[in-house]
């Protein structure tokens, strides 16, 4: 016996009866075989995996079965097995892709004059027909034009709208559909019973889901997860790389609760992982699409938004930067506190008036991190203080030398960026000190991580000086008025020329 076959050969159909999802094409070509009123020219046109060649054996098998039942080939009698066999010659398929030049069809149609072996008809099926030459389509349109009575040409395509009009024109087309989720959920969980795999009805719903519309992805996918054990949604998000529902349904929870702390924590963790976000948000689409359906009307007034950023997102100069834009502009600024969710967990507001550097891990950064509710500092948008006005006398030429530092920030880590850009600064004398505003307590405890100040340091260092000394600290409820939300937006905008944010 040769090697064994893949479970989608294996579970190929063999009668029209047992074509899933395509009921309108099967009823039509039996019909056309029962009457025995067959066109010399079909065309199967649709995605991959829906039965396009499926199709076209089996109408090659009943157009030749000596024994026909209401338009079924027996695949009992001599044609039939045969045809099923491979070994008919009279059957022949044919790879557009590889055959696609004026020789092969010259050959073909040299071919076609004979009259079939044992067979009523010879028939082409020719696959992926779009990839012909156009010299090709030329030479098959003269033997279209004039088909001898013993051909039948089969054609099948993923890209319809490439086969030439004349062509087309010659042909019965079929435009086979996307075989619907709950018709493929049905079919695997048939085979995965014959087989003996282990598929529970939410797996085999979730695979369905995930097949787009392609039976035989579905069954492959079956047979690789099958193979190595009981078959869960959590496997098959693994297997494909897919994010875990649980992170998109709390990532559209938080998107709900306006919760930007918790959603911004997400995309960070996902950047942990070096996660694709553009497939987090296809798949944050395709869940907030379920629940919907399921009834979730609370998650329907994202969807528009959620569709708009799916189709920008591969366009992104930064991806990152992008979610997260999106999510500050669903969300507005991060609430100071989260009680459930947020990793960080916030000081208690007596605590944070000054952080001695002993008290503070972060200072073997050689990072100074003062925090500090009272004290003003030279801002942009401070007009009160006294070493502000001393400050100012600088004025537009550090308000560059700012913008550039952002840019040069974010060209390091996107999150950097996004963090910074709502804080005051001021550099003197080799230290550097930010000032988040009321208001932009996430981005100052965020900017406090040990990972990102880091960063935030050797950028620092780089721009400014090799030696300098950074401090962070929040206005808190005192402090200097606060930009909005859309002033930070506009200013790290601005630092960027406008490059990546805007409409
Ligand atoms: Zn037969």
């Amino acid at each position: 016996m040769a090697e064994e076959l893949s479970l989608y050969r294996r579970w190929r159909p063999k009668r029209f009866a047992e074509v899933v999802g395509q009921e309108l094409v099967v009823a039509t070509l039996k019909r056309a075989v029962a009457q025995g009123k067959l066109y010399h020219a079909y065309l199967f046109a649709g995605q991959r995996g829906v039965g396009k060649t499926t199709l076209a054996r089996l109408l090659a098998r009943a157009a030749n079965c000596l024994a026909p039942e209401d338009g079924e080939p027996c695949n009992r009698c001599p044609n039939c097995v045969r045809i099923l066999s491979g070994q008919s010659l009279d059957v022949v398929e044919i790879d557009g892709a590889s055959h696609r030049g004026i020789d092969q069809v010259r050959q073909l149609r040299e071919e076609v004059a004979f009259l079939p072996v044992g067979a009523r008809y010879k028939v082409y099926i020719i696959d992926e027909v779009h990839m012909l030459t156009q010299e090709a389509f030329n030479a098959l349109l003269k033997t279209l034009e004039e088909p001898p009575a013993h051909v039948i040409f089969m054609f099948a395509t993923t890209e319809p709208h490439k086969v030439p009009a004349t062509v087309l024109s010659r042909c019965q087309a079929f435009w086979l559909r996307p075989i619907p989720e709950e018709l493929i959920a049905k079919k695997i969980k048939e085979v995965a019973q014959a087989e003996g795999f282990a598929l529970s009805e939410g797996a085999a719903e979730f695979l369905a889901r995930r097949s787009g519309g392609s039976l035989r992805d579905a069954l492959v996918l079956l047979e690789q997860l099958g193979r190595a054990g009981p078959i869960t949604s959590d496997q098959i998000e693994a297997y494909l790389g897919l994010p875990p529902r649980v992170q998109l349904d709390a990532f559209l929870e938080a998107l709900v609760a306006k919760d930007g702390a918790r959603a911004l924590e997400i995309i960070a963790d996902l950047a942990r992982r070096g996660r694709d976000f553009a497939l987090f948000v296809e798949e944050a689409l395709s869940r907030a699409r379920d629940r919907v359906v399921a009834g979730e009307d609370e998650l329907l007034s994202l969807l528009p938004d959620l569709v708009e950023l799916r189709a920008q997102l591969p366009r992104a100069f930064s991806r990152r930067l992008h979610l997260e834009l999106f999510v500050l502009e669903k969300c507005g600024v991060p609430k100071p506190s989260q009680p459930d969710g947020l990793k960080t967990s916030f000081p208690p507001a007596e605590q944070e008036k000054v952080v001695s550097p002993k008290d503070n891990p972060g200072e073997s950064l050689g990072l100074s991190t003062a925090a500090s509710a009272t004290e003003n500092l030279p801002c942009y948008s401070s007009e009160t203080s006294e070493k502000g006005e001393a400050f100012r006398f600088q004025g537009a030429k550090e308000d560059d030398r700012w913008a550039e530092f952002l840019r040069a920030a974010w060209e390091k880590r996107a999150d950097l960026g996004v963090f910074l850009a709502p804080a005051q600064q001021s550099y003197v004398d080799g230290v550097l000190r930010l000032v988040l505003p009321e208001g932009f307590r996430f981005h100052y405890e965020s900017l406090k991580e040990r990972e990102l100040l880091a960063d935030l340091e050797e950028v620092a260092r780089k721009f400014y000086d090799p030696l300098l000394a950074v401090e962070i600290s929040y206005a808190g409820d005192d402090g200097p008025k606060p930009l909005t939300f859309e002033e930070a937006v506009r200013l790290l905008a601005e630092s960027l020329e406008g490059k990546i944010i805007g409409p």
